[in-house]
């Protein structure tokens, strides 16, 4: 019989996060920029009291053990509290996407059967126009207080969250339970067909938040000061909110005022070290700091992912604002961190040139994440830096199912991403494309990234998106949407010569098209779907 060891059982628990930052950091800030336009300031000792009594008014509106709740809220400290205070009692917390289609929303709330919504003031006409149809729901409350409270509204069953707190007095002990009850929902964006919902537990999110706070991932610490741009409705804000508890570092949470302006006030007046969030936001503030000639005193670190992170954004970052990028990889269906770009030891003495190119791809797996690339016929392909392929990953927070859909997404125990990528000898990871994203020219295939990269690069370039567009002799060959910078001139011509050497030849694209808008989804990624479908009919001048 094999000996065993003799360690305490202890569930990870996603409120042990919230009182381990209580008693050991608990006069550490959290500040918010408010929807009402003020500064807010507290402690995690006060979120943490202020969760209990939240847990309590919870019980009091009758929600039992597993029931779902919605927020529809921007980052800020009350969202916080709704994190800690619903998963830490046993319930389940389902964050939603407010820029979202309206029918969206619904039918995401209608999936999870979310008995509460929680909403944010400048969201709440969106709840007022949907309650019709949302039969599950039977409590909506205000992230407010009462002298905000609307006096008129068709809704019956609206609360006021200041309100519910001062009715309870916080007497309440955080329950332990199975560690592998649901702890939140977040739902995938869903570009084709419905969206799907990731449901996430106490022990994959505690062990996420272990990992993404690890030297090699984030690298969080308790001196830092960490404001996630990143939504805590996009993947619960990349685990930040549970990772920072655990430090106990200080949180800023920027609310919904995300233009370049603000944020660049908010890291300067809060002395911010540590961001994260996805390329899209971050040409904004690039281009405010830059139109303005500012520095950074304090910034050093930021995390970019969600989309590919363009080699021009990592080497401005870098070269002219001294602030290092970590370009990470992840989904929804991840928790979302699976990669990170970090150096070895070995590196540390190539040029910053060579490094910025590692550091280019999304990067090396953290502990708990497996990866491998597999070809059309599921074979398994060599870690090459060459061989691309259809990423599959497992590991201790990544979905085995979807909730309320029976067929396993699985392959072969393994979680297929639907992204397609290389993996080089050292594990560097790099993403060539969404599967359904890669331009497939006479039978070969083309890395849309790689062509927006380059653009990204030409200094009249705001942004640029590679698409396919069909070709009579080759099927698809790219074509690039281009958004240019405000005053900027530059033709089609010299856009498609700046690709010379940089890309192999019959890599070029065909054509470019100048817009004044790139479409976004949601979360802040280029919509190819919206932008096929514009281009759908566009003749190339090589067809
Ligand atoms: P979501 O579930 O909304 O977070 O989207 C996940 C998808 O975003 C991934 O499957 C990738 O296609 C894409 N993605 C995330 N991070 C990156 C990155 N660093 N580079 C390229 N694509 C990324």
């Amino acid at each position: 019989m094999s000996l065993m060891g003799q360690m305490m059982q202890m569930p990870l628990m996603i409120s042990s996060l919230l009182t381990h930052a209580a008693r050991h950091n608990g006069d550490i800030e959290i500040v918010s920029k408010r929807v009402e336009g003020d500064m807010h300031r507290t402690t995690w000792a006060e979120v943490e009291s202020r969760s209990r009594k939240l847990a309590q008014a919870l019980a009091r509106l009758g929600l039992q053990t597993g029931d779902r709740v919605g927020t529809l809220a921007w980052n800020g400290y009350r969202h916080l509290e709704i994190y800690y205070g619903v998963s830490g009692s046993g319930l389940v917390c389902h964050t939603i996407n407010p820029r979202l289609f309206p029918q969206q929303v619904a039918w995401i709330v209608n999936d999870a059967q979310d008995k509460v919504i929680f909403v944010d003031l400048n969201i709440f006409p969106l709840v007022e126009k949907l309650a019709p149809m949302l039969p599950t729901v039977k409590h909506v409350v205000l992230m407010c207080g009462r002298e905000s409270m609307p006096r008129e509204t068709a809704l019956t069953n609206l609360h006021c969250y200041e309100d519910l707190l001062a009715a309870e007095d916080g007497q309440y002990s955080w329950p332990t339970f199975d560690e592998n009850a649901a702890a939140s929902i977040c739902y995938t964006s869903g570009t084709t067909g419905n969206p799907k919902g990731a449901v996430y537990s106490h022990r994959s999110t505690v062990l996420h938040a272990m990992a993404a706070a690890l030297p090699d991932a984030m690298c969080l610490k308790a001196t830092d000061v960490v404001l996630p741009v990143v939504p805590m409705f996009h993947v619960n804000a990349w685990g930040i909110p549970y990772a920072a508890a655990l430090v106990g570092c200080k949180l800023v949470m920027p609310g919904h005022h995300l233009d370049g302006a603000s944020l660049y006030n908010l890291f300067e007046e809060e002395k911010v070290t540590m961001s994260a969030g996805v390329p899209t936001i971050w040409l904004g503030l690039l281009n405010h700091v830059k139109a303005n000639n500012l520095k950074f005193s304090t910034f050093k670190t930021t995390i970019i992912g969600g989309s590919a992170c363009p080699p021009a954004m990592i080497r401005t970052f870098e070269n002219d604002y001294n602030v290092e990028v970590i370009h990470a990889w992840g989904m929804t269906e991840l928790s979302p961190i699976g990669t990170l770009g970090r150096l070895k030891s070995k590196h540390a003495d190539l040029p910053t040139e060579a490094k910025q190119k590692i550091l280019e791809k999304q990067g090396k797996s953290v502990f708990g994440i497996d990866m491998r690339i597999v070809d059309g016929d599921g074979h398994v392909l060599p870690w090459d830096g060459k061989a691309a392929g259809d990423l599959e990953v497992r590991g201790h927070w990544v979905v085995n199912g979807y909730f309320n859909v029976d067929k396993s997404p699985l392959h072969d125990g393994w979680f297929p991403t639907g992204d397609v990528a290389t993996i080089d000898a050292d594990g560097y990871m790099q993403i060539t494309d969404r599967s359904k994203d890669v331009i497939k020219s006479g039978g070969e295939w083309i890395s849309s990234i790689d062509l927006e990269n380059v653009l990204m690069a030409h200094p009249a370039v705001h942004e640029a998106a590679a698409i396919a567009c069909f070709h009579p002799k080759w099927d698809e060959r790219p074509l690039m949407v281009v958004v240019k910078k405000p005053g900027a001139e530059v033709s089609k011509e010299e856009l498609i010569a700046f690709y010379d050497g940089k890309i192999p030849k019959w890599q070029t694209p065909d054509d470019v098209v100048f817009v004044d808008e790139i479409p976004h989804t949601a979360t802040g990624k280029i919509s190819k779907l919206q932008l096929r479908e514009r281009f759908k009919d566009h003749k190339l001048p090589t067809a």
